[in-house]
C-alpha cells in the first residue's frame, strides 16, 4: 500500500495526517498562485519602472520580467505535476499489468468474468467476458442478455440456479452465488460451467450489483463421471463393483415382504492366480473377462466383481429363503462350466460363502459382512466348499476376533507361560533336558494349548513377539534348574526364522538371562525348512555358531530329502510321535523308525523319540541307541516349579539299564505287551513289510 500515491504524500506531507488537510492541497497552491501573480502584477511595473529611468528601457525590461513570470510558472507547473504524473503513470502501468495478469489467469483456467446490474427490475448484464462468449460458440462482442443466458440454461439445472441467484442477492452481499450449471452453445450441445460471484451493495444495502466469474468446468466434469463410472463398475468385466452392488442389494431389501429374504454370496474362484499368472496379468486375464461375460447373462441375479478374485451374487427379488438359496446354487453353477484357455478348456473350483436376510433385520452391508465371515469359514474347513451364514457361525467368528484381539497384547499382559516336558536320557534314566511349551493364560483362568493361539500369531505376525516371550522364559527357568544342569528346547515358528535378525534376538536372550548357549536348543519342524534355501541354511549355522543346538521337530511328517538334512547344520532329530505311538499299521511304522534312526546315525545326529505312552514303547527305542525320549509315559508338559523338582528325577525308561521308578510294573508291562523284539523286526523287514 506504500506504493500508493496518497499515502506516501500523507505520511510525508507537512499538513499532518487529516485526510481534509490533503484535499486541500490544490486549492492551497491554486490560491497562492493566484496571491503571488496579482502582488507580482499590481507591483511588478511599479518597480520596472523605478529602475529602468527611460521608456525604452522600461519596455526591455517588462519583456524580460514576463519572460521571469513564464518560467517561474512554468518550474512550478513542473514540479507539481512531475510527481503525480509519475504515480499516476504507475499506477496505470500497474492496473494494466493486473488486467493482464487476470486475463491470462481466467484463460488458463478455461473462465471470464462477468457483472450484473440489480438495480433495474429483472437485472441486466452490464458485462460479460469475450471468452465465454466464445466458449459458447458465439462470436466476440455478442451481448448476452439475462433472458439469453435463462433460455440457454439446461432445463435441469435452472430452477437451482435462479434459486441460488435469489438467495445470494437477497443476502445482500453475505452470501456469494456459487452453482455449476450447464449452458447451452450455438451448435445445441451442452457444457459445464461453474460460477461465483458477490453481491456489490449500496451504502444503505440495496444490491447495486453482482460481479463474478464463471469458469469452463466440462472437461473436469467429463472426467469425473469417468472416475464415478471406474468407481461403480469393474472396467475389466463391466460387472458392478461394491458400493452399486450394495445399493442395488439395499433396494431388493427394501422390497421385502414378511417371510421374503434376500441371499448374498461372494464366491472366490480357486488356483485363479495360478491359471493367469502373476497378479499384474491378472487384470487381463481373459479367464476372468469371460467369467464376466457368463455373469453378465444371469437374470435374476445382482452380481458385482468385488476385488481381483472375489466376486459376489445377490438375488435380485425377494423370495422364500429355500428359493433365494435355490436361485444362488443355480447362479454358482456359472463359475463350475468348463472356460476356454489357448490349450483346452479348464475348469474351476470354488469357495463360496453366502448369507440371507430380510428388511429390519439387515442391510446389504450386513449381508455382504456375513456372507464374507461365511467364505472365511469355507476357506480355512476345507479346499472347494462353500458355507452359509448362521448363528454358530457368528459365534464362531466372534469367538476368534475375541482371541485375535486378545493375543495382541497377550505378551505385554504377561498372559504367555510356558510348561517344560522332560526329555529323558533313555541310557542313564536321568533328565536330560525339557522342551519348553507354550500356553496362553486367556483372561478367566482358561489356559489355551499352543495349536489354538500359535497358527493364529503366525497368521496375525505377532509369533516373532511371542516366540521371543516364550525363548525368554525359557532360558531364565533353565538358568535356575540345579545339576546336572539339563538343556530347554525351544520351538522356533518358520516365520521367526525368515527374520535375518532372529540369531542377534537369540544372542540377546541368551546375554540377558546369562543362559550358557550349550544348553539351548532350538526346534524347528521338518515342514517348516524351506526345500532349497539357502538362506535358511545360512541362518541355522549363524545360531550353531552362537554354541546353540537346533534339532528337526516332527521328522517324518515332511519330506526332507536326504541332500537337504546333510547340508543342514542340525545337531538331533526328533522322531514324530505318530511313528512312536504306532498310530496305524503297527509293524510298518516299526520299519519307519529303524530306518529314520539308521538316517540319523548316518548323519551322525542325535535323536530323540516323542510321544513315548508306554513302557514298551519306550524300551523299544533305547533298545535302538535312540538318546531321549519324551511322552506322557515318563511326564506330561509341567508347570515351571513342578520342572524344577524333576531335575534330579530318575526315570523308568524301559530299556533295562537304568534305574527304575517302578519295577513290578515296568516288568509286568513288558511281559503283557507282546511287543516286537529285535528280531521280531529283522524277521519284518526281510519280508518287505
Ligand atoms: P511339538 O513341538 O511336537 O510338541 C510336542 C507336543 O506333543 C506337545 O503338545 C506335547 O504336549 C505333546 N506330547 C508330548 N508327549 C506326548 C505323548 O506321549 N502323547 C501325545 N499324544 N502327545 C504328547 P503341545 O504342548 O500341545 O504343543 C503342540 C505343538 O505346538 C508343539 O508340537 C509345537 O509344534 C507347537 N508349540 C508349542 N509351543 C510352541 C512355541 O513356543 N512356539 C512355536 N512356534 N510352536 C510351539
Ligand atoms: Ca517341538
Ligand atoms: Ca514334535
Amino acid at each position: 500500500m506504500n506504493n500508493v500515491p496518497y499515502n506516501r504524500w500523507r505520511k510525508s506531507s507537512l499538513l499532518g495526517r487529516s485526510n481534509t488537510a490533503f484535499r486541500r492541497i490544490p486549492v492551497l497552491i491554486a490560491v497562492g498562485y493566484a496571491i503571488v501573480s496579482m502582488v507580482w502584477i499590481a507591483y511588478s511595473d511599479r518597480m520596472l519602472s523605478v529602475v529602468a529611468g527611460e521608456y525604452s528601457r522600461y519596455l526591455e525590461l517588462q519583456t524580460y520580467k514576463g519572460w521571469l513570470f513564464v518560467a517561474a510558472s512554468a518550474l512550478l507547473i513542473f514540479f507539481v505535476l512531475r510527481g503525480a504524473w509519475n504515480d499516476i503513470f504507475a499506477a496505470y502501468e500497474r492496473s494494466v499489468e493486473s488486467e493482464r495478469r487476470l486475463q491470462l489467469a481466467l484463460t488458463s483456467a478455461s473462465g471470464g468474468i462477468w457483472e450484473l446490474d440489480l438495480t433495474e427490475n429483472g437485472y441486466s448484464v452490464d458485462f460479460i467476458s469475450d471468452d465465454l462468449v466464445r466458449r459458447l460458440g458465439l462470436p466476440s462482442g455478442d451481448r448476452l442478455t439475462i433472458r439469453d443466458l435463462g433460455e440457454r440454461c439446461h432445463p435441469d439445472d435452472v430452477e437451482e440456479a435462479s434459486r441460488k441467484l435469489a438467495e445470494a442477492i437477497k443476502s445482500e452481499g453475505r452470501q456469494p452465488y456459487e452453482g455449476r450449471n450447464r449452458l447451452c452453445c450455438h451448435d445445441g450441445s451442452y457444457r459445464w460451467f461453474y460460477s461465483r460471484g458477490n453481491v456489490v451493495a449500496s451504502p444503505v444495502g440495496e444490491p447495486q450489483r453482482m460481479i463474478g466469474v464463471t469458469l469452463d468446468i466440462d472437461d473436469l466434469v467429463s472426467a469425473e463421471e469417468t472416475v464415478g463410472h471406474l468407481l461403480r463398475y469393474d472396467p475389466v468385466t463391466g460387472l458392478s463393483r461394491q458400493r452399486k452392488f450394495l445399493s442395488d442389494v439395499d433396494a431388493a431389501l427394501a422390497s421385502t415382504s414378511p417371510g421374503q429374504v434376500v441371499a448374498v454370496v461372494q464366491v472366490r474362484p480357486l488356483d485363479l492366480n495360478r491359471l493367469v499368472g502373476d497378479i499384474e496379468t491378472l487384470e487381463d486375464a481373459v479367464l476372468i473377462r469371460a467369467i464376466g461375460d457368463r455373469l453378465h447373462r444371469l437374470s435374476g441375479v445382482i452380481v458385482s466383481r468385488l476385488s481381483s478374485d472375489v466376486f459376489a451374487l445377490a438375488t435380485a427379488a425377494p423370495a422364500t429363503p429355500a428359493a433365494a438359496q435355490h436361485v444362488i446354487r443355480d447362479a454358482l453353477t456359472t463359475f463350475l462350466e468348463p472356460l476356454p484357455t489357448p490349450d483346452g478348456s479348464v475348469k474351476l473350483r470354488v469357495q463360496a460363502g453366502g448369507a440371507v436376510g430380510s428388511a429390519g433385520g439387515e442391510t446389504a452391508i450386513g449381508l455382504l459382512r456375513n456372507s464374507g465371515h461365511a467364505l472365511e469359514i469355507a476357506e480355512r474347513t476345507t479346499e472347494a466348499a462353500a458355507r452359509w451364514f448362521n448363528e454358530q457361525l457368528g459365534d464362531e467368528f466372534k469367538a476368534r476376533n475375541d482371541m485375535v484381539k486378545g493375543l495382541q497384547s497377550a505378551v505385554s499382559n504377561q498372559e504367555i507361560e510356558c510348561h517344560y516336558q522332560p526329555l529323558v536320557d533313555l541310557r542313564t534314566g536321568k533328565t536330560a533336558g525339557y522342551e519348553a511349551l507354550a500356553r496362553w493364560r486367556r483372561t478367566g483362568d482358561r489356559l489355551v494349548p499352543p495349536d489354538e493361539f500359535i497358527p493364529l500369531a503366525e497368521e496375525l505376525g505377532t509369533i516373532g513377539e511371542i516366540g521371543e516371550e516364550v525363548l525368554r522364559q525359557a532360558c531364565r527357568t533353565a538358568v535356575s534348574w540345579p545339576a546336572p544342569y539339563p538343556f530347554v528346547a525351544v520351538n522356533v515358528s518358520p516365520l521367526q526364522l525368515e527374520d535375518p535378525l532372529f540369531p542377534v534376538v537369540v544372542a540377546r536372550v541368551l546375554s540377558e538371562t546369562g543362559l550358557s548357549p550349550h544348553r539351548l536348543e532350538l526346534e524347528i519342524t521338518e515342514n517348516a525348512i524351506p526345500k532349497d534355501s539357502e538362506v535358511a541354511m545360512w541362518r541355522l549355522q549363524a545360531l550353531r555358531d552362537l554354541g546353540v543346538s537346533v534339532a528337526i521337530d516332527d521328522f517324518g511328517t515332511g519330506y526332507s530329502s536326504l541332500a537337504l538334512l546333510s547340508k543342514m547344520p542340525f545337531t538331533r532329530l526328533k522322531i514324530d510321535k505318530s511313528f512312536v505311538a504306532g498310530n496305524g499299521n503297527y509293524h510298518e511304522n516299526i520299519i519307519i523308525v529303524d530306518t529314520i534312526i539308521d538316517l540319523a546315525k548316518n548323519l551322525g545326529l542325535s535323536i530323540t523319540g516323542e510321544g513315548v505312552e508306554t513302557t514298551e514303547q519306550a524300551h523299544l527305542l533305547g533298545e535302538r541307541g535312540v538318546d531321549l525320549a519324551q511322552g506322557y509315559h515318563f511326564s506330561k508338559p509341567v508347570a515351571a516349579s513342578r520342572a524344577a523338582a524333576l531335575v534330579s528325577q530318575t526315570w523308568h525308561s524301559g530299556s533295562g539299564d537304568c534305574a527304575a521308578t517302578g519295577p513290578s510294573r515296568i516288568a509286568r508291562d513288558n511281559r503283557t505287551s507282546g511287543g516286537a523284539t529285535r528280531r521280531d523286526y529283522s524277521r519284518l523287514r526281510s519280508q518287505g513289510r
